[in-house]
C-alpha cells in the first residue's frame, strides 16, 4: 500500500513468478497532478485528487485487470456571469491491461483485436497520475452554473446577479441590439 502525492505503482511484484511475487497490488494516495498533467486535460483543481487503484494478475501471464476510482473538486467557470464555480466529481473504472515490455510508460493501446479498451504498460514502474486525471476531467460537466437562475453579465458586462435592479434595463438593451431588429428595415416588396 502506497500513500503519497503521485500515483506511481511499481507492479514488479505482478510480473514475475518467483517467491515474493503477488496476486495483486494495491495503492491509494492523494495526487497533485504536475502542470502538464493538468494542462492537457485542461483541468484547474481546488485541491488534490484522491484515488485508489487495485493491480490484479488475470491468470494470464502479462494480462491485468485495473481497477479504481478519482474524486476531488475543480474550478469551472459559470457560463453565465463567468464566475469561478467549484464542483466535485468522482469517477470509477475497470479496465484490461497488459505488460508489454518498451520503453513507454502507461498508454491506451491503439491495436487491440477488438473494440474494448486496453491499457499497456512497458515498465514495471506505472504512473497512473495521467490516467487519473483525464478519467476525472472527463466525469466534470462540460460546463458549469454557479446557480440554476444565474442571470449572467449585462451587455456591458456587469454581472447581474449582484445588480439584479440592471436586468430589465440589460433586457431592453439586447431588445434594441436583437438582430431581428435590422429586418424591420428590410424592404421586403422590391
Ligand atoms: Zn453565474
Amino acid at each position: 500500500m502506497v500513500s503519497r502525492r503521485d500515483a506511481l505503482l511499481n507492479l514488479a511484484p505482478l510480473l514475475n513468478r518467483a517467491p515474493g511475487s503477488a496476486d495483486e497490488v494495491v495503492g491509494e494516495g492523494r495526487l497533485e497532478p504536475d502542470a502538464e498533467v493538468l494542462e492537457a486535460d485542461d483541468l484547474v483543481l481546488a485541491g488534490p485528487l484522491a484515488w485508489g487503484v487495485t493491480v490484479r494478475n488475470t491468470g494470464g501471464d502479462d494480462d491485468f485487470l485495473v481497477e479504481g476510482w478519482v474524486s476531488g473538486t475543480a474550478h469551472q467557470e459559470c457560463r453565465r456571469c463567468l464566475t469561478d464555480v467549484l464542483t466535485e466529481a468522482r469517477a470509477e473504472f475497470v479496465m484490461p491491461m497488459a505488460y508489454l515490455p518498451s520503453e513507454e510508460g502507461l498508454r491506451l493501446d491503439e491495436v487491440a483485436d477488438d473494440d474494448e479498451e486496453r491499457l499497456v504498460f512497458g515498465q514495471p514502474e506505472v504512473d497512473f497520475a495521467p490516467l487519473l486525471a483525464q478519467l476525472f476531467a472527463i466525469e466534470l460537466p462540460l460546463t458549469a452554473l454557479c446557480r440554476e437562475d444565474c442571470k449572467g453579465l449585462s451587455l456591458d458586462g456587469v454581472n447581474l446577479n449582484e445588480h439584479p435592479e440592471l436586468v430589465e434595463e440589460d433586457r431592453a438593451a439586447r431588445a434594441d441590439e436583437s438582430p431581428f431588429e435590422v429586418l424591420k428595415d428590410i424592404d421586403l416588396t422590391s
